[in-house]
């Protein structure tokens, strides 16, 4: 899709929103893959130059998440990307699945989560 002022506007909002649910910081998120290269190199390691190839990236050490607009189909498509990257930053002990999958169903449908808490080593 096009990178429109209104539709950035609209996915902030949207990620205020899925981020309380989830009980998150609401992570700093850039929509094109020249704000993805012109952060430094530590922060974007290893997913720099490839960031284009993908829907979306979450940087979990930095609190920040890559959506490639430009890159989907439609709007549905973006929101999905939104909150799938929201989970990594929720549950980040978690990999792509069932689980994973049923954890975005229930945040797009207004489920609330605790703070995610460190387990004690
Ligand atoms: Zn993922």
């Amino acid at each position: 899709m096009k990178i429109d002022p209104d539709l950035k506007l609209e996915l902030l909002e949207k990620a205020g929103i899925y981020s309380n649910r989830l009980s998150i910081d609401e992570p700093k998120i850039v929509f094109k893959t020249k704000e993805v290269l012109a952060m430094s190199k530590q922060i974007t390691e290893g997913r720099r130059t490839t960031a284009y190839k993908y829907y979306g990236i979450t940087y979990l050490d930095h609190n920040l998440v890559f959506l490639n607009i430009r890159k989907m189909p439609d709007e549905k498509t973006i929101e999905n990307t939104l909150v799938h990257e929201l989970i990594h930053l929720r549950f980040p002990y978690l990999s792509h699945g069932k689980k994973f999958n049923k954890l975005i169903r229930q945040t797009l449908k207004g489920k609330r989560f605790p703070p995610y808490k460190k387990r004690k080593q």
